[in-house]
């Protein structure tokens, strides 16, 4: 299974900048906390998740590591 980080904006759309970072499957809109995302919205690798934790969906993330057991981050 492929993942993506997926961003959620703010109120005003993509000009609000990035609000939360959530987790959906590769090419699906739903994050994994069941949350739709703009299908226009930025997509990154997931391997970027412990980039900005302040801006993580902490459902999303609690999921992720359900899911996949092998956090890239942790496997440098
Ligand atoms: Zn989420």
């Amino acid at each position: 299974m492929r993942y993506e980080m997926r961003a959620e904006y703010g109120p005003s759309g993509p000009s609000d900048g990035v609000k939360t970072w959530h987790i959906a499957h590769g090419g699906t809109e739903v994050a994994l906390c069941g949350r739709e995302l703009d299908a226009s919205a930025l997509t990154q690798d997931p391997e970027l998740w412990s980039r900005a934790p302040d801006l993580n969906c902490h459902t999303c993330g609690a999921l992720f590591l359900r899911e996949t057991p092998y956090m890239p981050a942790e496997h440098e």
